[in-house]
């Protein structure tokens, strides 16, 4: 019998949905074999137990703990395939060498795949049978999702998701802090225009706690004349469906920005800074949409600055002092990213003393894949941050500079939880705040380089129901 009525801070699972034992055990296993293809079968029989796996993983280094290594937060899925799909599942079977999985085991494995999992991809670099076991983190999340195995506050958010627009609240209330945001600022945000070039998203991090990125953000995209727009029933860049494994949720999501962005005729979408909502849209999108994604680009706004220094169109008053660089992973090691916020700290006139290590090589965060929506996994969080601490520490730079939201959030609440002194800033709000432009100054006192973060969020209000998106007509 599962342990879910033991008190909260006895176990180290969280259960949703009340379901009898066996089903929930049959739903996982449902899942887990729905992802049984190919590609997921190659990985399975390629693993030679090198170990080399362990020493990518941030979680590993920073515990020594042998449950943490990568190849070990797949086992429950590797038993599953050698049990039902594996070359040789009928005699393990016959022989009894795959025991059937338990709901105690699956209860243990949710907080090794939700808490000490950011799908951040080292391993899967440094894995020389090329196993992607990010992929098989992800995979192995839909079982779980289907067994209601997850964290209590990740299914918090698929909730609101589900049952809103986003986690963040209904158009209505998207509708309101914008315009809070475009009074406070003095900034023009154009919202519901019915055709245009490009549908800008927003992610509800920087919606709650970080307006003077949102502000930022808009006046470079003003200043380089593009003609865009919010639309507030398709403002959400981030996806919970991804991140918790509730694939229908993530599909909704992701074919509602595609059918908005062809709806009002836009050749462009674009993801703001987050690393999940680049992966989710950028590499999965085709699939949920059902078709190739003709005539409209995705691309990340840090993409889309870059190429506006590289055209000329955008440039800085020079910065003059150095800086370290957190390359986000979704971004970076799986985003295909690596030079583009290179060039935006070049324009700033930045001296970059590279991390070590750094780009495709460097660490996550620690909060990304859910994690930092995990309240309980932040811990062992906190323990990872200390090598990110340490490499930045050597860099001996003066700023500490990042392009994702959700990394932003994650290193400064660990930055606040030890006591560090240090700040971690936009490459976005630093090209916002040194552009050399004609658009008006922004208004707010907040903005010292880098722009200020608000430590409280604005909470979601609305009750309106969301409108399940159709597919590709
Ligand atoms: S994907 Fe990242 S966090 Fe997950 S096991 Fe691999 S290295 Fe560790
Ligand atoms: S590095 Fe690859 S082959 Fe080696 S143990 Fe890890 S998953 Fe297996």
């Amino acid at each position: 019998m599962t342990d879910q009525n033991l008190p909260k801070s006895a176990r180290n699972f969280d259960v949703q949905r009340n379901l009898p034992d066996e089903v929930r055990l049959a739903n996982a296993m449902d899942g887990f074999v729905a992802e049984f293809g190919p590609t997921a079968a190659s990985y399975m029989n390629a693993c030679v137990r090198c170990g080399l796996c362990a020493e990518a993983c941030h979680f590993y280094l920073a515990t020594d703990d042998p449950k943490y290594t990568p190849i070990h937060k797949i086992k429950p899925f590797e038993e599953a395939y050698n049990r039902t799909s594996g070359p040789f599942a009928w005699l393990n079977k016959m022989l009894g060498r795959a025991p059937k999985l338990s709901i105690e085991e699956l209860e243990q494995w949710e907080e090794l795949i939700y808490d000490s999992c950011n799908m951040c991809g080292r391993c899967t670099l440094a894995c020389p049978m090329g196993i992607d076991i990010a992929e098989l983190v992800k995979e192995a999340r839909h079982g779980m999702f289907a067994a209601g195995l997850l964290p209590d506050r990740l299914m918090h958010l698929v909730t609101k998701a589900e049952e809103f627009d986003s986690p963040f609240g209904t158009p209505e209330d998207f509708r309101t802090t914008v315009r809070q945001i475009e009074k406070e600022f003095g900034v023009s945000m154009p919202m519901d225009k019915e055709k245009a070039d490009v549908l800008m998203t927003l992610t509800p991090e920087a919606l709650e706690n970080h307006h003077f990125g949102i502000a930022t953000m808009a006046r470079v995209l003003n200043h380089l004349g593009l003609d865009w727009t919010y639309c507030s029933d398709a403002f959400e860049a981030t996806n919970f469906g991804y991140l918790s494994g509730d694939l229908e949720l993530q599909g909704e999501l992701t074919v509602r920005l595609i059918n908005k962005a062809k709806a009002i005729g836009a050749s462009t979408l674009i993801i703001p800074e987050c690393g999940h909502a680049w992966g989710a849209a950028r590499w999965e999108a085709a699939k949920w949409y059902g078709a190739p994604i003709e005539g409209l680009r995705i691309r990340h706004i840090i993409e889309v600055l870059a190429e506006a220094v590289e055209a000329g169109k955008l440039k800085c008053t020079p910065v003059n002092e150095s800086v370290t660089f957190h390359d986000p992973c979704q971004q970076i090691r799986r985003g295909g990213l690596e030079r583009m916020p290179r060039v935006l700290l070049k324009a700033l006139g930045m001296e970059l003393h590279e991390l070590d290590p750094h780009g495709v090589e460097g660490f996550c965060c620690g909060g990304g894949g859910g994690v930092l929506a995990n309240e309980r996994a932040e811990p062992l969080r906190l323990k990872a941050f200390e090598l990110k601490k340490q490499a930045v520490e050597a860099s001996g730079a003066k700023h500490f500079v990042t392009s994702c939201n959700i990394c932003e959030l994650t290193m400064s609440k660990d930055i606040e939880a030890i006591g560090w002194d240090k700040q971690i800033e936009s490459v976005i709000d630093l090209i916002g705040t040194h552009m050399i432009t004609d658009e008006p100054p922004l208004k707010s006192p907040a903005g010292k380089a880098g722009g200020a973060r608000k430590k409280s969020g604005t909470p979601a209000t609305g009750k309106t129901k969301r409108k399940r998106p159709a597919k590709k007509k």
